[in-house]
Protein backbone atom coordinates (compact mmCIF):
# COMPACT_ATOMS: atom_id res chain seq x y z
CA UNK A 1 0.00 0.00 0.00
CA UNK A 2 0.95 3.57 -0.70
CA UNK A 3 1.04 6.62 2.13
CA UNK A 4 0.80 9.91 0.16
CA UNK A 5 1.49 13.01 2.44
CA UNK A 6 0.71 16.36 1.27
CA UNK A 7 2.65 19.42 3.18
CA UNK A 8 1.13 22.54 2.87
CA UNK A 9 1.58 25.93 4.96
CA UNK A 10 -1.04 25.46 7.29
CA UNK A 11 -2.00 22.03 7.58
CA UNK A 12 -0.35 18.18 6.85
CA UNK A 13 -2.96 15.74 5.37
CA UNK A 14 -1.47 11.93 5.06
CA UNK A 15 -3.58 9.41 3.12
CA UNK A 16 -2.98 5.02 2.43
CA UNK A 17 -4.15 3.94 -0.79
CA UNK A 18 -5.04 0.82 -1.18
CA UNK A 19 -3.74 -1.32 -4.11
CA UNK A 20 -7.04 -0.39 -5.96
CA UNK A 21 -5.97 3.33 -5.28
CA UNK A 22 -8.97 3.47 -2.86
CA UNK A 23 -7.86 6.10 0.04
CA UNK A 24 -8.47 3.84 2.89
CA UNK A 25 -7.17 5.75 6.09
CA UNK A 26 -7.23 9.69 5.86
CA UNK A 27 -5.35 12.08 8.38
CA UNK A 28 -5.58 15.54 8.56
CA UNK A 29 -2.85 17.96 11.09
CA UNK A 30 -1.91 21.55 11.36
CA UNK A 31 1.52 22.37 9.77
CA UNK A 32 3.78 23.10 12.86
CA UNK A 33 5.54 25.99 10.69
CA UNK A 34 5.74 28.30 13.50
CA UNK A 35 7.97 25.94 15.27
CA UNK A 36 10.33 25.60 12.51
CA UNK A 37 12.07 22.50 10.02
CA UNK A 38 12.20 20.29 12.96
CA UNK A 39 9.33 20.03 14.29
CA UNK A 40 7.72 19.89 10.79
CA UNK A 41 9.78 16.75 10.40
CA UNK A 42 8.62 15.19 13.58
CA UNK A 43 4.99 16.14 12.45
CA UNK A 44 5.13 14.08 9.01
CA UNK A 45 6.71 11.31 10.92
CA UNK A 46 4.12 10.93 13.49
CA UNK A 47 1.71 10.86 10.83
CA UNK A 48 3.36 8.32 8.87
CA UNK A 49 3.65 6.08 12.14
CA UNK A 50 0.03 6.76 12.79
CA UNK A 51 -1.06 5.75 8.98
CA UNK A 52 1.18 2.68 9.36
CA UNK A 53 -0.37 1.73 12.65
CA UNK A 54 -3.89 1.85 11.24
CA UNK A 55 -3.31 -0.48 8.42
CA UNK A 56 -0.77 -2.47 9.68
CA UNK A 57 1.78 -2.86 6.52
CA UNK A 58 4.99 -1.12 5.70
CA UNK A 59 3.87 1.35 3.04
CA UNK A 60 5.57 3.60 0.20
CA UNK A 61 6.05 6.97 1.14
CA UNK A 62 5.60 9.90 -1.32
CA UNK A 63 5.30 13.39 0.22
CA UNK A 64 3.96 16.51 -1.74
CA UNK A 65 5.19 19.97 -1.05
CA UNK A 66 5.51 23.29 -2.69
CA UNK A 67 8.78 24.50 -3.78
CA UNK A 68 11.05 21.51 -5.48
CA UNK A 69 14.31 19.88 -4.88
CA UNK A 70 17.02 20.73 -6.74
CA UNK A 71 18.27 17.55 -7.62
CA UNK A 72 21.86 18.31 -7.31
CA UNK A 73 21.89 19.65 -3.93
CA UNK A 74 18.89 17.69 -2.62
CA UNK A 75 17.91 21.05 -0.95
CA UNK A 76 14.07 22.22 -1.51
CA UNK A 77 13.90 25.43 -2.81
CA UNK A 78 10.58 28.06 -3.28
CA UNK A 79 8.96 26.78 -0.54
CA UNK A 80 5.96 29.37 0.77
CA UNK A 81 7.30 27.24 4.13
CA UNK A 82 9.86 29.08 4.09
CA UNK A 83 11.24 27.13 6.97
CA UNK A 84 11.59 24.14 4.93
CA UNK A 85 13.84 26.45 2.41
CA UNK A 86 17.33 25.20 1.59
CA UNK A 87 17.25 22.15 4.07
CA UNK A 88 17.45 18.64 2.75
CA UNK A 89 13.72 17.30 3.67
CA UNK A 90 14.27 14.33 1.68
CA UNK A 91 17.52 13.09 3.50
CA UNK A 92 16.35 13.74 6.70
CA UNK A 93 13.25 11.66 6.65
CA UNK A 94 14.96 9.05 4.86
CA UNK A 95 17.45 8.90 7.59
CA UNK A 96 14.90 9.12 10.51
CA UNK A 97 12.26 6.42 8.71
CA UNK A 98 14.76 4.58 7.38
CA UNK A 99 13.64 3.47 4.01
CA UNK A 100 13.92 5.37 0.66
CA UNK A 101 11.11 8.35 0.18
CA UNK A 102 9.82 10.08 -2.84
CA UNK A 103 9.07 14.22 -2.79
CA UNK A 104 7.96 15.82 -5.45
CA UNK A 105 6.54 19.66 -6.06
CA UNK A 106 2.39 19.72 -4.71
CA UNK A 107 1.69 20.37 -8.57
CA UNK A 108 3.17 17.64 -10.21
CA UNK A 109 1.55 15.39 -7.72
CA UNK A 110 -1.74 17.30 -8.83
CA UNK A 111 -0.76 16.43 -12.27
CA UNK A 112 0.10 12.71 -11.40
CA UNK A 113 -2.99 12.15 -9.50
CA UNK A 114 -4.88 13.19 -12.52
CA UNK A 115 -2.77 11.72 -14.88
CA UNK A 116 -3.59 8.31 -13.06
CA UNK A 117 -7.11 7.65 -12.75
CA UNK A 118 -8.24 11.36 -12.68
CA UNK A 119 -9.55 14.06 -15.92
CA UNK A 120 -6.72 12.83 -17.89
CA UNK A 121 -6.51 9.15 -17.46
CA UNK A 122 -6.06 7.38 -20.69
CA UNK A 123 -3.99 10.54 -21.89
CA UNK A 124 -0.08 9.86 -22.39
CA UNK A 125 0.83 13.65 -22.49
CA UNK A 126 -0.77 15.32 -19.68
CA UNK A 127 -0.21 19.32 -18.52
CA UNK A 128 -1.77 20.12 -14.63
CA UNK A 129 -2.00 23.14 -14.31
CA UNK A 130 -2.91 24.70 -10.54
CA UNK A 131 -4.29 28.51 -11.02
CA UNK A 132 -5.60 29.49 -7.46
CA UNK A 133 -3.49 31.89 -4.53
CA UNK A 134 -0.43 31.17 -6.95
CA UNK A 135 -0.11 29.51 -10.44
CA UNK A 136 1.79 26.24 -10.65
CA UNK A 137 2.01 23.13 -12.96
CA UNK A 138 3.22 20.31 -13.98
CA UNK A 139 4.20 17.36 -17.10
CA UNK A 140 3.00 14.04 -16.90
CA UNK A 141 4.66 11.75 -19.56
CA UNK A 142 3.08 8.26 -19.66
CA UNK A 143 2.12 8.32 -16.31
CA UNK A 144 5.88 9.87 -15.11
CA UNK A 145 6.69 13.25 -13.96
CA UNK A 146 8.65 14.67 -16.27
CA UNK A 147 11.33 16.65 -13.86
CA UNK A 148 14.92 18.80 -14.85
CA UNK A 149 18.06 19.61 -13.54
CA UNK A 150 16.50 22.68 -11.64
CA UNK A 151 13.10 21.22 -10.44
CA UNK A 152 11.25 23.75 -12.68
CA UNK A 153 9.60 21.55 -15.61
CA UNK A 154 5.77 22.77 -16.08
CA UNK A 155 6.62 26.14 -13.81
CA UNK A 156 4.63 28.14 -15.83
CA UNK A 157 3.49 30.94 -12.88
CA UNK A 158 6.39 33.05 -13.74
CA UNK A 159 6.82 33.52 -17.73
CA UNK A 160 6.02 36.71 -18.45
CA UNK A 161 3.24 37.37 -20.38
CA UNK A 162 3.20 40.95 -20.47
CA UNK A 163 6.75 42.90 -20.52
CA UNK A 164 5.08 46.47 -18.95
CA UNK A 165 2.76 44.34 -16.66
CA UNK A 166 2.46 44.66 -12.95
CA UNK A 167 5.11 44.03 -10.46
CA UNK A 168 5.42 40.13 -9.30
CA UNK A 169 6.95 39.18 -6.11
CA UNK A 170 9.35 37.52 -8.04
CA UNK A 171 11.05 40.44 -8.99
CA UNK A 172 10.16 40.92 -12.81
CA UNK A 173 7.29 42.29 -14.41
CA UNK A 174 3.87 40.36 -15.96
CA UNK A 175 4.05 37.41 -14.46
CA UNK A 176 1.70 34.86 -15.67
CA UNK A 177 1.01 34.44 -12.11
CA UNK A 178 -0.21 37.87 -11.67
CA UNK A 179 -2.89 37.65 -14.28
CA UNK A 180 -4.13 34.10 -13.81
CA UNK A 181 -4.12 33.60 -9.50
CA UNK A 182 -6.61 34.48 -7.20
CA UNK A 183 -4.72 37.43 -5.57
CA UNK A 184 -4.31 38.85 -8.75
CA UNK A 185 -7.60 39.24 -9.94
CA UNK A 186 -8.52 40.99 -6.75
CA UNK A 187 -5.71 43.08 -6.81
CA UNK A 188 -6.63 44.74 -10.21
CA UNK A 189 -10.09 45.58 -9.61
CA UNK A 190 -8.15 47.13 -6.29
CA UNK A 191 -5.58 49.62 -9.21
CA UNK A 192 -8.78 50.17 -10.76
CA UNK A 193 -11.50 51.26 -8.54
CA UNK A 194 -9.89 51.47 -5.14
CA UNK A 195 -11.80 49.67 -3.14
CA UNK A 196 -11.07 46.21 -1.74
CA UNK A 197 -13.12 42.31 -2.79
CA UNK A 198 -12.74 39.71 -0.19
CA UNK A 199 -12.80 37.06 -3.68
CA UNK A 200 -12.81 36.42 -6.81
CA UNK A 201 -16.53 34.43 -6.49
CA UNK A 202 -16.98 38.59 -5.71
CA UNK A 203 -15.76 39.24 -8.77
CA UNK A 204 -17.62 37.45 -10.80
CA UNK A 205 -20.68 38.20 -9.07
CA UNK A 206 -19.78 41.96 -10.11
CA UNK A 207 -19.15 41.11 -13.20
CA UNK A 208 -22.36 39.33 -13.83
CA UNK A 209 -24.65 42.04 -12.06
CA UNK A 210 -23.65 44.64 -14.68
CA UNK A 211 -20.15 46.22 -13.12
CA UNK A 212 -18.32 46.92 -16.43
CA UNK A 213 -14.77 46.98 -14.80
CA UNK A 214 -15.44 43.83 -13.30
CA UNK A 215 -16.71 42.30 -16.79
CA UNK A 216 -13.69 43.76 -18.17
CA UNK A 217 -10.96 42.19 -15.64
CA UNK A 218 -12.57 38.93 -16.26
CA UNK A 219 -12.85 39.39 -20.04
CA UNK A 220 -8.82 40.21 -19.80
CA UNK A 221 -8.60 37.09 -17.76
CA UNK A 222 -10.14 34.72 -20.03
CA UNK A 223 -7.75 36.29 -22.81
CA UNK A 224 -4.57 36.00 -20.71
CA UNK A 225 -5.25 32.67 -20.15
CA UNK A 226 -5.11 31.91 -23.67
CA UNK A 227 -2.54 33.78 -24.29
CA UNK A 228 -0.46 31.77 -21.71
CA UNK A 229 -1.73 28.21 -22.41
CA UNK A 230 -0.69 29.01 -26.35
CA UNK A 231 2.52 29.12 -24.83
CA UNK A 232 2.44 25.73 -23.37
CA UNK A 233 1.09 23.96 -26.46
CA UNK A 234 3.75 25.60 -28.38
CA UNK A 235 6.24 23.97 -26.64
CA UNK A 236 4.55 20.59 -25.14
CA UNK A 237 1.65 20.00 -26.90
CA UNK A 238 -0.44 18.25 -24.64
CA UNK A 239 -2.99 15.91 -25.28
CA UNK A 240 -4.49 17.20 -22.54
CA UNK A 241 -4.59 20.05 -19.86
CA UNK A 242 -6.07 19.46 -16.71
CA UNK A 243 -7.29 22.76 -14.36
CA UNK A 244 -7.19 22.63 -10.73
CA UNK A 245 -6.52 24.87 -7.75
CA UNK A 246 -9.69 27.48 -7.10
CA UNK A 247 -9.87 29.35 -10.12
CA UNK A 248 -10.36 25.96 -12.30
CA UNK A 249 -14.14 26.45 -10.95
CA UNK A 250 -15.05 29.16 -12.97
CA UNK A 251 -16.93 27.55 -15.83
CA UNK A 252 -16.50 29.46 -18.97
CA UNK A 253 -12.46 28.57 -18.55
CA UNK A 254 -13.37 25.58 -20.60
CA UNK A 255 -16.01 27.26 -22.26
CA UNK A 256 -14.18 30.63 -23.82
CA UNK A 257 -10.67 29.27 -24.31
CA UNK A 258 -10.64 27.65 -27.20
CA UNK A 259 -11.93 29.81 -29.57
CA UNK A 260 -9.47 32.72 -28.09
CA UNK A 261 -6.21 30.28 -28.03
CA UNK A 262 -6.43 30.13 -31.45
CA UNK A 263 -6.00 33.93 -31.68
CA UNK A 264 -2.72 33.03 -30.89
CA UNK A 265 -1.90 30.59 -34.00
CA UNK A 266 -1.95 31.11 -37.53
CA UNK A 267 -3.81 27.93 -38.57
CA UNK A 268 -6.83 26.48 -35.85
CA UNK A 269 -5.49 24.18 -32.96
CA UNK A 270 -7.15 21.50 -30.82
CA UNK A 271 -6.47 22.26 -27.29
CA UNK A 272 -8.14 19.94 -24.68
CA UNK A 273 -8.80 21.50 -21.43
CA UNK A 274 -10.45 19.61 -18.53
CA UNK A 275 -11.65 20.33 -14.62
CA UNK A 276 -10.21 18.17 -12.50
CA UNK A 277 -11.41 14.99 -10.95
CA UNK A 278 -10.46 14.92 -7.73
CA UNK A 279 -10.24 18.39 -6.61
CA UNK A 280 -8.22 18.97 -3.45
CA UNK A 281 -8.05 15.35 -3.08
CA UNK A 282 -5.09 15.55 -6.30
CA UNK A 283 -2.24 16.06 -4.47
CA UNK A 284 -2.41 13.73 -1.82
CA UNK A 285 -3.17 11.20 -3.98
CA UNK A 286 -0.48 12.01 -6.51
CA UNK A 287 1.76 12.34 -3.24
CA UNK A 288 0.85 8.24 -2.92
CA UNK A 289 1.49 7.73 -6.74
CA UNK A 290 5.10 8.32 -5.99
CA UNK A 291 5.71 5.50 -4.34
CA UNK A 292 5.18 3.64 -7.80
CA UNK A 293 7.42 6.27 -9.84
CA UNK A 294 11.48 5.48 -9.47
ZN1 LIG B 1 6.81 36.38 -11.02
Amino acid sequence: MRIGIDLGGTKTEGIVLSEQNQSIERIRVPTPQHNGYQAIIENIVELINQLESAVNVTCSIGIGTPGSIVKKTGLLKYSNTVCLNDKPLQADLEQILNRKIQIENDANCFALSEAIDGAAQGYNNVFGVIMGTGVGGGVVINQKILSGPNGMTGEWGHNILHTDGSECYCGQKGCVETYLSGPGLVNKYRLKTGETIDSVETLLELAKSGDSIADKIMEDFYDNFARAISYIVKILDPEIIVLGGGLSNIGQLYTHTARRINNYFSKPVSVTISKNVYGDSSGVRGAAFLGGQK
